[in-house]
């Protein structure tokens, strides 16, 4: 219920809303593109390490271990690094720190929901670029004024994903403006462009240790981009919260980079899991979107987006559908354990005539 104590920025914001997190025994829950294989058994040591009386010092505010092992792991400088509470808040400064009072920014209409939450909360003005009719995305699209550009790659929540050397043709082709690529996905199948910070003053990269890292509960994120942007947004953080991770984050994220066998045996299950997930959709009369992602986005011949995903729920198995145009008929659903898709899969063909 509205307040007479809100401002009117407050009244005027219409806020993100993530996927439930239903405490529902026995469900199988393929809505919020979770990793089903759980954090690397290093990682929990790691955090049981750190748990201890030194809980009662304040975390170290640069994070500066974590940051080491950035960018090590991606052949950066540390100071080329930024790290934030999940990539969530990475992005919300980076919509502060650059593209507040530069223009109107532009993203794809289909694309991750929270970037025009962000702008209602900075007031950015945006304009979405239609993706083309197979979901793709057109650089040439992107050839026009504007204040900055913002896509995932691989697109969320289609999964599809733009080659490196369209990415690079599309932040060369706009030199004055920034143009950021949130990452979430990339381990699935897409190719990261970080090794073209080096050359592009204009580029910014955000990543995320929630989706092939499996640490979506611990809300790590991070961004890579030349110094002087890193340094714009230390000044957002440092004038928001001194130490968006605590303890327990930075050790358990310093963990993760240092477990490779883990992260690469992790994304290939996903990756193995997604392709048979794939053949059992188009077996059932699934249009399946060519996904790069931890997730299917798939439209059904004769049933609509809105009804398959009910009835699902009805069955016990929670998948994403978004009522929003263009993508009504589809079902965004993550790829999860053997099981779990198998679970899916037999609900469906209960549903299906
Ligand atoms: N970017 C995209 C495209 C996403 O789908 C998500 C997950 N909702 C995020 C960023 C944020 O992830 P996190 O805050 O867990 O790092």
């Amino acid at each position: 219920m509205a307040s007479r104590y809100w401002s009117d920025l407050v009244t005027g914001l219409d806020p993100y809303v993530p996927g439930e997190q239903p405490k529902i025994a026995n469900l199988v829950k393929l809505n919020t593109n979770e990793n089903p294989f759980g954090p690397s058994p290093r990682v929990l040591e790691a955090i049981r390490a750190a748990t201890g009386d030194n809980l009662r010092l304040y975390p170290p505010p640069d994070a500066d271990s974590l940051k080491a092992a950035i960018a090590a792991y991606h052949g950066v400088a540390r100071d080329q690094v930024f790290v934030g509470n999940g990539s969530d808040e990475v992005l919300a400064h980076l919509f502060q720190a650059f593209f507040s009072g530069k223009g109107t920014i532009l993203f794809p209409d289909v694309t991750y929901s929270f970037y025009p939450v962000y702008c209602g909360l900075y007031g950015i003005p945006f304009e979405t670029v239609s993706l083309a009719g197979d979901f793709s995305l057109r650089v040439e699209d992107y050839q026009r004024p504007n204040g900055g550009i913002i896509f995932p790659n691989p697109n969320a929540p289609t999964g599809v994903a733009l080659p490196l050397e369209q990415v690079e043709a599309l932040v060369a082709a706009n030199p004055d403006s920034l143009v950021v690529v949130d990452e979430a996905y990339v381990d699935f199948g897409a190719e990261t462009a970080i090794p073209l910070v080096a050359r592009h003053p204009n580029l910014l990269v955000v990543q995320t240790l929630s989706k092939s890292r499996s640490l979506a509960g611990l809300r790590v994120g991070f961004a890579i981009g030349q110094r002087d942007l890193i340094e714009g947004l230390e000044r957002v953080k440092n004038s928001f919260n001194s130490y968006p991770l605590d303890q327990l984050a930075i050790a358990g994220a310093v963990a993760s980079f240092a477990d490779e066998t883990y992260f690469q045996n992790s994304r290939r299950g996903v990756i193995a899991n997604r392709e048979q997930l794939r053949s059992g959709l188009e077996d059932r009369g699934f249009a399946v979107l060519p996904s790069c992602a931890n997730f299917l986005f798939a439209r059904h011949g004769r049933l609509g987006g809105a009804e398959l995903a009910a009835k699902l729920r009805e069955r016990g198995v929670v998948v994403r559908h978004f009522n929003r145009p263009r993508i009504d008929p589809f079902l965004r659903i993550t790829v999860g354990t053997a099981e779990q898709q198998q679970r899916l899969l037999e609900a469906l063909d209960d549903i299906l005539p």
